[in-house]
């Protein structure tokens, strides 16, 4: 195992070997682990997962990996914010285990040759209408982090909420040994979603942003208050291109299957708009306040 922060106590492994050996002694001792994937560049909302592992499990891994194979060509992966230092000077403030930092020839060893291709979901036209390759991308490192580090618990943000329902497919699907945990979206003061993509924003934009969060904050509102959905939406896309958002999608879905929202118990409000050469993205729950169906036109 090398250690490529030796000011850290943190060990640091950086191959399957090293991660697996330095598991299996917890492993045998009884003790759960759990595992926060995460691709570095971490903030409040990595933190917060890393705080909610440690509250369920003896030990807690983190893996700081970009993986390459979830970017399409014209995305952000060269540009996409990489501080290892930083993020393990954070990590160490919370108390972790271990450091899993796989680097690409490791995840992909030449000769690669398998990808995990997923529908449900996966292909339920959102993140998957703009980003074709994403989710194949990320359930085939997800899949790989489950079985290299072979966690108990593995816990994934409800900021990126299709990618955790699509996760949970996953495991189900492959009978992965592991539970999937979601956890709450943390956010800035102003409401706005923390991301590591939030660096990317220049000061005007980032004094807009919040925007975002505050449609969804509205059509809520207006949910709770009666108020039929198709014209919350409709007023909330116009108020958000005005402040100079170019839209991708704003829904209203099922929470659970992400499919079409017919009045069921739990929706969930899901947006992705750009801002510059920004895409953000947020979502918030919206549950069903009575049974009349008067509030779906
Ligand atoms: P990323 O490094 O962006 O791939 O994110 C790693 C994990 O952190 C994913 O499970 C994300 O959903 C989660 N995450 C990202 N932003 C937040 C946030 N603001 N609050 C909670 N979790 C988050």
């Amino acid at each position: 195992m090398s250690d490529p922060a030796s000011s850290h106590s943190i060990p640091c492994c950086l191959t399957v070997r090293d991660i697996r050996s330095l598991v299996a002694p917890w492993r045998q001792a009884g003790g759960r682990i759990a595992l926060v994937p995460t691709m570095g560049a971490l903030h409040e909302g990595h933190l917060s997962l890393v705080r909610q592992a440690r509250q369920q499990a003896e030990r807690v891994v983190v893996s700081i990996f970009v993986n390459p194979a979830q970017f399409a060509p014209h995305e952000d992966f060269s540009s996409y914010p990489r501080q290892l230092q930083r993020d393990l000077d954070l990590l160490q403030t919370v108390g972790i285990d271990a450091v899993f930092t796989p680097d690409a020839a490791v995840m992909y060893p030449a000769g690669f040759a398998t990808t995990i291709s997923m529908t449900g979901p996966a292909a339920a036209g959102l993140e998957d209408a703009s980003r074709p390759v994403f989710f194949n991308g990320v359930a085939t490192v997800v899949a790989k982090l489950l079985v290299q580090v072979a966690p108990d618990l593995a816990i994934f943000g409800e900021k990126d909420f299709q990618q955790l329902a699509v996760l949970k497919q996953l495991v189900l699907d492959l009978d992965l040994p592991v539970a999937v945990q979601g956890g709450p979206t943390m956010r800035e003061a102003d409401g706005l979603a923390m991301s590591s993509r939030n660096v990317y924003l220049s000061e005007p934009e980032r004094a807009i942003a919040p925007a975002l969060h505050h449609v969804l904050q509205n059509i809520k509102a207006g949910v709770a208050a009666r108020q039929a959905v198709s014209p919350l939406i409709a007023t909330a896309k116009t108020e958000l291109e005005q402040a100079g958002f170019k839209m991708d999608y704003l829904v209203l879905r099922d929470a659970v299957t992400l499919g079409e929202w017919h009045g069921q118990l739990q929706g969930r409000l899901l947006v992705a708009a750009w801002l510059g050469k920004t895409r953000l993205i947020d979502n918030i729950a919206v549950d069903r306040v009575d049974t009349d169906r008067h509030i779906k036109d």
